[in-house]
């Protein structure tokens, strides 16, 4: 990579120096506190957290900005990340007294103005030669918590800044970034730990969630994602992952994936962290016999000592990298006159799930998209999908195929790139729906041999991209969870790649590749405003209150994995323009 970098502090030489010169009360007074983090999503004058909101709802309670005032919203102001090199910009804000955290491509965080968009500080990240992201050089956010803010890097570390001046005040390696760990998520703080997962997937990395004091950076608590791997607590080894070999043969455990790239959720009813796990490496299915537990799942953890509470597996032997990291979002499932503790998670292999929290049981799964070729649904009692096993990518050692190398491709929908993929969707409590950001696309797809080799991709699989029709990839979908039926959806030429944000306004915003920031009215799925940023949309918009006024806020910046794994989706968007952005938008004075 080629980058000049600014010269601020190296990480390794001031770790837990300034830590020791203040105390933790005292640090913590400076800025936002545990319990302003668990009441985010009720506070709206701030943005303290991914997700606005641990659950991750991304509901805001603000009204001012509604769908008949909304037509009148102008830009306030814009910032430009600047640098030479722009790429994909997946980032979502945080905003707190009057500052404006955000993160972008290259590992870096810029500190703004809220009210005049001006800089305050910059922390570039000194990244290696080497690094290997697999779906470019994105970040998708921040943390915050007393006087510090957060971020993970690519080069697979985690970094501590001071607030006010951007100085680095720890910086801890959390893996092996030359074995193709990397950090693209936005880390979430529950009671005082800050908590990750790790990207790398796609390279036969095993996924973990880990747990670190956030005033020092220590490790409390590490969970790795696959069968047979040894978690700790506080420096000593606690309890393994499942039980070695009970879905996975010989030492594929050891290089089993189920990368945590996403982050989580936490829902403090329940004391439980919410993380999805990503697809067991490699991809050729037929290399590793079994369910390949913990991968392609969700897994409620306690957020004390790193314990999995229960997993629900989205796909047992996933052979299409469905991966299953999307976000479980909480919410009040009314139902039949009861009122369930309840999660939903769109998942990449095309269904929508709701799940008992408290337990992980199963309470429906029904597609929300198209096509699924893999499976004709899911049985309620088991919890286990109904493949369609004509439709698995054949084994290349079948028939005809070992002496060419290479499996009989077949098609399948959706593509690996997901009914919805890493853009986060939103709920409201106001109209009972979930606005999922989903695309319509299948794949050519076949299996290759392969062996493990440290820091090499680890696929045994080949891949083409396809839309399913002429006139649209991307749907944003309005899903009644009681029922799993599509209430409104708006159509995109392009796919989307941007996350939800939906207001008590009756307002739902997101953005698209075609650069819109667009708004549509929560009931009815009509369009009611858009503006055009200059570049794609793959970020996440917020809202907050700030002097009495309602501001909304979204990055820009094309990039993300489309335009890198695309295929024949990568030649249609191949004319958006690169960008760098932070547009701020508001209603004008009366
Ligand atoms: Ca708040
Ligand atoms: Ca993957």
């Amino acid at each position: 990579m080629k980058r000049m970098f600014t010269s601020i502090a190296v990480a390794g030489a001031v770790a837990g120096g300034l830590a020791v010169s203040f105390s933790a009360d005292a640090a913590r007074a400076a800025g936002p506190t545990d319990q302003d983090i668990q009441k985010d999503a009720e506070t709206p004058g701030d943005v303290l957290t991914y997700g606005m909101g641990l659950q991750g709802q991304r509901h805001s309670t603000l009204k001012t900005i509604n769908t008949e005032t909304i037509k009148k919203m102008v830009p306030v102001w814009a910032f430009s990340f600047g640098g030479e090199k722009q790429r994909g910009q997946e980032s979502q804000p945080l905003v707190h007294d009057g500052v404006i955290y955000v993160t972008g491509s290259y590992s870096r965080l810029f500190a703004l103005d809220a009210r005049t968009g001006e800089k305050k500080w910059q922390y570039d990240a000194r990244l290696p030669e080497g690094i290997m992201p697999c779906c470019d050089v994105v970040n998708r956010g921040a943390a915050i918590l007393g006087d510090k803010v957060y971020f993970g890097t690519l080069d697979a570390r985690l970094v501590a800044l001071n607030k006010d001046t951007g100085k680095v005040v720890w910086n801890k390696k959390v893996a092996d970034y030359q074995a193709g760990y990397s950090m693209t998520a936005a880390p979430i703080i529950v009671n005082g730990k800050i908590i990750t997962g790790n990207s790398g997937g796609e390279f036969g990395v095993v996924g973990a969630v880990e747990a670190r004091d956030a005033e020092t950076g220590e490790l409390v608590w590490t969970r790795p994602t696959v069968e047979g791997n040894m978690g700790t607590l506080n420096g000593k080894e606690s309890t393994m992952t499942g039980t070695k070999n009970a879905s996975w043969t010989g030492d594929l455990w050891q290089t089993g994936g189920g990368a945590t790239w996403l982050g989580g959720t936490y829902d403090a009813e329940t004391n439980s962290i919410f993380f999805g796990t990503g697809n067991p490496a490699p991809w050729n299915s037929h290399l590793r016999p079994g369910d390949n537990l913990y991968t392609s799942s969700t897994l409620a953890i306690n957020p004390d000592n790193g314990e999995i509470k229960w997993h629900f597996q989205t796909t047992p032997h996933d052979g299409w990298d469905f991966d299953g990291v999307n976000e479980f979002i909480s919410f009040d499932l009314k139902k039949d006159g009861k009122v369930i503790k309840a999660g939903a998670k769109a998942d990449r292999n095309g269904y929508f799930f709701v799940i008992d929290r408290t337990n992980g049981k199963l309470q429906s799964a029904t597609p929300f998209v198209t096509q699924t070729s893999w499976a004709t649904g899911f049985d309620l009692k088991t919890g286990r999908p109904i493949y369609n096993d004509a439709n698995r990518p054949p084994n290349p050692m079948d028939g005809g195929g070992a002496a060419a190398g290479q499996g009989k491709p077949i098609f399948a929908a959706p593509s690996f790139l997901g009914g919805k993929n890493w853009m986060p969707m939103a709920y409201s409590p106001d109209t009972d729906l979930f606005y999922v950001p989903a695309n319509e696309w299948g794949m050519d797809i076949w299996n290759e041999a392969i062996t493990y080799k440290k820091g090499a991709a680890y696929l045994g699989a080949g891949f083409t991209i396809k839309p399913l029709f002429d006139d649209y990839i991307g749907a944003l979908r309005a899903i009644d969870p009681k029922t799993g039926k599509i209430v409104w959806e708006y159509k995109n030429p392009a796919p989307l790649w941007g996350g939800v944000l939906t207001t008590a306004g009756n307002l739902v915003f997101t953005g698209t590749p075609e650069g819109y920031l667009k708004a549509f009215d929560a009931k009815t799925g009509a369009e009611v405003w858009k503006f055009n940023t200059g570049s794609g949309i793959v970020g996440s918009p917020i809202t907050w209150e700030m002097d009495g006024e309602q501001y909304v806020s979204i990055v820009s910046g094309w990039g993300g994995a489309v335009p890198l794994w695309g295929g024949e989706v990568a030649k249609k968007v191949k004319d958006i323009n690169q960008g760098g952005m932070l547009w701020v938008f508001k209603l004008p004075k009366a």
